[in-house]
């Protein structure tokens, strides 16, 4: 347990570890015994998780062989449009995964490792975003920020925060998160679990003291308008701490987009040089071997070779892939 105060990060109930200093440890993730270097470790499925196990089996010095039904980066994919008319343009849509808050610290471990460049997402009311309209029954709002809005409106982000505060102990549980302190984080999370698992948010929004104050109104637009990138009440009915879980960890709140897009953050682990592997040490040009049999083993190095981008943007193709890297001391 760390008494210092960190920056709020995932550190929650459900991952009361600091991923994120486990990832910039200088030693690494961890080692695996020598006898095992080299040995190969199947992955199924090439999108951000399996792309990352791969990477970071790498520098373990094992063997990733990614097994991709369809394209490599899933449902992180990027796709670059022209605007008609304008042949030099290029603009990327998001057809997956497009905002990420910063409280992700994993996440953005891979993105600065890549030295991809981010920028905020315009959610609504956000300095990014510039204006926002909020239209409800026909009548229309343009604000810059909250304050903009009328009094309905200040008066239901007061209640939510307010009520997240009082009964579900909000600032108490980020508190603990900061210092990283996982027993009092359990200790807050182990009474709400009782307490709350088996209610839903809409419930917590019609019991709070908090709303129970304003009418009912103000709960109707809270569902439409909702908080952070926008309305909520398509998940009144979910239990209440999946909803607190979003909240205490900030999952809503300062979310940055990719630019370029953000599958090159998969595709960026694929082509990314290990140049700090326990066993292996690359061997420029980057080869892939790919084997266009779903199921087959990857042949070896000899096999047939293509790029990166050639062997993954092929997406009727099954293929099992691996990068080829030199075993660093011979006869391995
Ligand atoms: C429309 C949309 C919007 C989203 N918005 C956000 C957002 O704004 N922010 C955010 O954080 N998250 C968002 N997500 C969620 C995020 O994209 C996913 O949580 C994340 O990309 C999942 O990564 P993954 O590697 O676990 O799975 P996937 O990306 O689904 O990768 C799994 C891969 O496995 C392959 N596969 C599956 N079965 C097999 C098999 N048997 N053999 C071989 N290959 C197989 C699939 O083809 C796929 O490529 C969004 C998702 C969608 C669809």
């Amino acid at each position: 347990m760390t008494q210092t105060a960190h920056r709020l990060t995932a550190f929650g109930p459900d991952f009361p570890f600091p991923y994120d200093r486990w990832l910039e440890h200088p030693a690494g993730l961890g080692q695996v015994p020598a006898e095992a270097h080299g040995r190969e470790v199947a992955i199924i499925g090439g999108g951000i998780a399996g792309l990352v196990a791969a990477h970071e089996l790498m520098r373990l010095g094992l063997r990733p062989v990614v097994h991709e039904a369809e394209r490599l980066g899933g449902r992180l994919r990027s796709e670059a449009f022209r605007v008609p008319g304008e042949e030099d343009s290029q603009v990327i849509a998001e057809l997956g995964g497009m905002r990420f808050p910063r409280s992700s610290a994993a996440f953005f471990h891979y993105v600065d490792l890549l030295g991809l460049e981010t920028a905020p997402f315009p959610n609504p009311l956000t300095e990014a975003a510039g204006s926002t309209v909020i239209e409800l029954g026909g009548q229309a709002w343009y604000a810059r920020t909250l304050e903009d809005l009328p009094a309905l409106f200040q008066e239901i982000a007061q209640a939510w925060d307010g009520a997240l505060d009082s009964v579900l102990h909000l600032s108490a549980l980020q508190e603990a998160m900061r210092r990283r302190d996982a027993a009092a984080v359990k200790q807050i999370w182990d009474e709400l679990v009782p307490a709350w698992d088996d209610h839903s948010f809409y419930e917590f929004i019609a019991s709070s003291e908090e709303f129970s104050r304003l009418s009912f109104r103000h709960r109707e637009v809270f569902g439409q308008v909702g908080f952070g990138t926008g309305g909520w009440d398509s998940d009144f009915p979910n239990t209440m701490l999946e909803i607190l879980r979003v909240a205490v960890c900030e999952f809503d709140d300062d979310q940055h987009l990719i630019r370029g897009g953000v599958e090159q953050v998969p595709r960026g682990l694929w082509a990314q040089p290990v140049d700090d592997a326990a066993h292996w040490r690359p061997a420029p040009p980057w080869r892939i071997c790919t084997a266009a049999t779903p199921g087959a083993r990857s042949p070896e190095c000899s096999g047939p070779m293509t790029d990166a981008s050639a062997s993954s943007t092929t997406p009727e193709r099954s293929a099992a892939t691996t990068r080829c890297w030199r075993p660093a001391s011979p006869g391995c």
